[in-house]
């Protein structure tokens, strides 16, 4: 623990700088550039910083030990203050006034405690009165210290206060605060200090010691308020010790029309353009009336106020009058402001965000930081900044939030329809975008009504394979059940298409077509829209707005390439998405799941043929003792069967072969269509995964329909769906255990894959067996696919040149990866199995509770969404260690959904992976962590 010599107090301002820019994890944001701002001889009101250690400190020794450990050099601090500005704290005649605000490292826009002109009490107000003559203005001041101490140091709720004020301005008649005078004010402060008497049962304290002490204990206390922590997880803002408190001289921007107070960017936050100076001021105001929105802000520039009367609709005269800029207001503070915006900008390297004061004519500054920015300003920055000659490229890269991207890839809704909207509930954002369409509940529905031109949200308690056509239609999918890798989430952004997922508050019942959210019912047709960026659910249409992929983002994602080493491929199984993928800068297909193809128009049937028999076949093979299915016809009839039993099992092999014929030129058209797409660029196919029964319709109608397609009884295929029914399917009869029971299956893939190959000049597929646990599982099924591409190229004479590989999502296979890395030429990690299997967390139901083990610590953050590095990081490293000792310069990638998170990227990199795959509208999100992450050295 820190002694008690321990230096917890640093000054600023008043010719006394202790602290810098570099000191940010000490002093937080705010009070390393205060002092850095006064060291630049910008004008700054002096004052001190109480450390973030001090912060750390009040949580482990408590309150009393911290306060006795600082107080000698809050004493000395405050001589400082007081001899640096000829005042005197809470003494007449000059009475010193204090701001004290919090400040921590990373910067938490008003989520924390901030108490002004701290020190008044009768005395000081009188003295104040008699050295200002100015006692509207005094009263101005104690009335807002007494309910700001009130609100955030006594708990008094905010209301007691806006309601007493409101009382005294209704009875004056009037409606703004700068028409009441001082006996208004006096009268205003009488009601707020019964109000503190009546809700804490003590009089307002007066002592300012007292009343420093208490405030400061007010800030450091407000480091883990609700919302300071909510917006700490929101932010991913982690591993601080605390906020620091900056203690500071007051400046009055209330002490008559020759004082203001305001904030400025130095460029547009929300597109970054640098026209002029973007900011906002009120005269005769103090900081939090800016913000407030008691009184409409000037603006800073003439410029900036033209624009604003024209879209306010107020007159060029009206405009002067009423709203004048600063620049035509005070036009020597102005210059002096627009001198610094651009000092600071040159001396941050940064777009910054200012508060400043203006006390009777003289400019003060209170605050720069890095401004908060949207990502399409964040890129306009950053490239201008480079043009500039402020930043070169590489911190360009640098400066841009990866996961911000997201904003500029997919339709967004109009902020102020957005705001306007009315909100239903929120879920999990699931796949990002916005979207607006008419609510039906099936996915049959979504493809007729999206024939009839219609826009459709396909609303589903959960989505399975059978969906994927309605899926694809629709705007928008919402999901009440299942989590961020949930089908429908995985599926959605593969597709680039909003999802909102296990959005528990939104019931759906299929038969009456209804979505009832928190006892707002709609109806099949009602409109919807969903904002699968934050997962928030609207009644109604809201308007959108389409994607800019050039200028300044095309140049950011041109530099992010020239500085990363890990390639990014994609996840892909359409042409179309393959395209897109490409589009976005893919360097090919990391996977290319093949069930999905298995669902598309008539080929569900001829797939549901063979499922229908193949385990009468397996079972006549295994009886036989053979694998070839010609060589089972020739024993079944030499083995005196009786005619009706020979009857059926030829017919049940002949229905298999004919199945598998029927699929054969689908899956090789499928093939050709990507190969063409991704011209000459890798692919990595993955054989079959999913369990059997994903294939069958689970309720009786579609049985019955799937009976009279196939020519069968209902009743047969609800005892066909009943011998596939597995408790846990997850682990079941999947990947390539369905490969070792129906090696035709894995034939007939690989023969439409390497003719597919064959035809399109320049395809590079890569073949790649899933769910591999064992070596021999593996070897076994090389066996076929190299069989199967021996004899395409005995057919068409030509060489073909295929990789064969594996994927790493059995945490088996990554503890035995140098046994398997002898038959696999590449692996790739497929972490949603290897998380599922390896936290035993099943994929479709942990939604349920990571959302409490997330907050509640217990892991840092979803481990289906960013990598849990420690456990399933430790399983992906041993397997990269056994396989390159195995097979030096074997081909490592990751394909699960973790391959386009910027954490899990970087981390790919630290392992020396050669790829991240991950859906097409994450490719430019893992191109830029790629870089971010080489440059940064991790
Ligand atoms: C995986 O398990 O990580 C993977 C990519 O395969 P799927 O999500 O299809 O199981
Ligand atoms: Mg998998």
């Amino acid at each position: 623990m820190a002694g008690k010599s321990k230096k917890l107090v640093y000054l600023f301002g008043g010719g006394n700088n202790e602290g810098d820019a570099s000191m940010r994890a000490l002093l937080g944001g705010k009070g390393a550039n205060l002092a850095d701002m006064a060291s630049l001889g910008l004008p700054v009101p002096p004052g001190f910083t109480l450390t973030t250690e001090a912060c750390d400190l009040y949580y482990k020794v408590g309150r009393e030990q911290i306060f006795a450990m600082v107080s000698k050099q809050v004493d000395d601090a405050l001589k400082h203050v007081e001899s640096a500005t000829g005042k005197t704290f809470g003494k007449d005649p000059n009475p010193l006034l204090l701001s004290v605000r919090s400040g921590a490292a990373a910067s938490m826009p008003g989520m924390m405690d901030t108490v002004l002109n701290l020190g008044l009490n009768p005395d000081t107000v009188q003295a104040m009165v008699a050295r200002t003559g100015n006692e509207r203005f005094v009263m101005d001041s104690y009335r807002r210290f007494i309910q700001m101490f009130g609100d955030v140091v006594l708990g008094v709720p905010h209301h007691n206060f806006e309601h007493a004020l409101e009382a005294v301005k209704a009875a004056k008649k009037v409606k703004l605060d700068t028409d009441l005078d001082a006996d208004d004010l006096k009268v205003v402060i009488s009601h707020y200090l019964a109000a503190v008497k009546k809700t804490t049962g003590k009089a307002f304290p007066e002592n300012p010691m007292e009343q420093l002490y208490a405030a400061v204990n007010a800030v450091f206390g407000s480091w883990n308020n609700p919302r300071a922590i909510k917006y700490r997880q929101l932010n991913d803002i982690r591993g601080l010790l605390g906020t620091a408190v900056n203690v500071q001289a007051m400046v009055f921007g209330n002490s008559g029309t020759n004082s203001a107070t305001g904030v400025a960017f130095t460029r547009d936050p929300s597109t970054g353009a640098n026209r002029y100076f973007y900011g906002e001021y009120l005269i005769n105001a103090q900081g939090e009336d800016v913000v407030a929105g008691i009184r409409t802000p000037q603006q800073i520039t003439l410029k900036g106020s033209r624009e604003w009367a024209k879209s306010q609709g107020v007159s060029e005269t009206e405009r002067k009058a009423m709203y004048p800029s600063l620049q035509e207001a005070m036009p020597k503070v102005f210059a002096e402001l627009d001198g610094i915006r651009q000092k600071l900008e040159t001396h941050y390297r940064d777009m910054q965000d200012l508060e400043f004061t203006i006390d009777d004519g003289r400019l003060y500054m209170l605050q720069t930081r890095n401004g908060k920015r949207t990502a399409a300003a964040a890129v306009q920055i950053a490239t201008d900044l480079v043009k500039e000659g402020l930043i070169d490229e590489k911190t360009a890269v640098l400066r841009v939030d990866p996961s911000a991207l997201d904003q500029l890839l997919h339709p967004v809704f109009v902020k102020k329809a957005e705001e306007a909207a009315e909100r239903l509930t929120v879920g999990l954002p699931a796949s990002p975008g916005a979207a607006t369409g008419q609510i039906v509940f099936s996915a049959e529905t979504a493809e007729i009504w999206s024939v009839l031109g219609r826009k459709v949200i396909l609303c589903r308690t959960e989505t399975s394979p059978e969906d994927i056509g309605g899926m694809a239609v629709a705007k928008g999918i919402l999901t009440s059940r299942g989590g961020m890798t949930s089908h429908a989430a995985v599926v959605a952004r593969g597709m680039g298409k909003c999802c909102v997922a296990g959005a528990g508050d939104a019931i759906m019942d299929y038969k009456t077509k209804r979505l009832c959210v928190k006892g707002k019912t709609l109806k099949e047709g009602d409109w919807l829209s969903l904002n699968g960026s934050t997962g928030a659910v609207y009644a109604g249409s809201v308007e959108t707005v389409d994607p800019q992929l050039t200028g300044p983002f095309g140049v950011i994602m041109k530099l992010a390439d020239k500085y990363r080493r890990l390639k990014v491929r994609t996840n892909a199984d359409t042409p179309h998405d393959a395209a897109v993928a490409v589009k976005f800068g893919a360097e090919g297909i990391g996977l290319c799941r093949t069930e999905h193809m298995f669902f598309e128009g008539s080929r569900i049937v001829a797939f549901r043929r063979l499922i229908l028999v193949a385990e009468t076949v397996k079972k006549l093979k295994d009886r036989f003792g053979v694998s070839d299915l010609k060589a089972l016809e020739a024993a079944c009839k030499t083995a005196g069967m009786p005619a009706k039993e020979l009857e059926s099992s030829l017919r049940a092999i002949a229905q298999y072969k004919q199945a598998l014929k029927e699929l054969l030129p689908l899956q090789r058209k499928d093939f050709t269509g990507i190969f063409k797409a991704l011209k000459g660029l890798p692919c990595t196919v993955r054989l079959l995964d999913p369990p059997l029964h994903e294939f069958l319709p689970q309720d009786a109608a579609g049985q019955l329909e799937m009976a009279n397609q196939m020519g069968v009884k209902p009743a047969d295929v609800k005892a066909l769906v009943a011998s596939l029914h597995e408790f846990n399917p997850m682990l079941g009869h999947r990947g390539c255990r369905l490969g070792m029971s129906y090696p035709e299956v894995t034939a007939m893939q690989v023969r439409a894959i390497c003719e597919a190959a064959a035809a399109v000049k320049g395809s590079k597929p890569e073949i790649m067996v899933p769910l591999v646990g064992a070596v021999k599982e593996l070897a076994m099924q090389k066996t076929i696919i190299q069989a199967t591409i021996a004899e395409v190229e005995a057919a068409r004479k030509i060489k073909l040149n295929v990789l064969i590989g594996t994927m790493i999502e059995v945490p088996r296979a990554a503890m035995t990866a140098d046994e398997i890395a002898e038959e696999a030429e590449f692996f790739s990690f497929g972490t949603n199995d290897l998380t599922q299997m390896g936290c035993g967390f099943s994929r479709d139901d942990a939604a349920k509770f990571l959302g409490d083990y997330v907050r509640d610590g217990i892991y840092d953050y979803d481990p289906f969404q960013v990598l849990d590095q420690k456990g399933i990081g430790r399983l992906m490293e041993t397997g990269v260690n056994l396989g390159r000792q195995a097979r030096p310069g074997i081909k490592l990638g990751i394909c699960g959904e973790h391959g386009g998170e910027p954490k899990t990227v970087a981390f790919c990199h630290g392992l020396g992976l050669d790829y991240v795959s991950c859906s097409p509208y994450r490719v430019p999100i893992a191109r830029l962590a790629a870089a971010q992450a080489a440059l940064s050295g991790k």
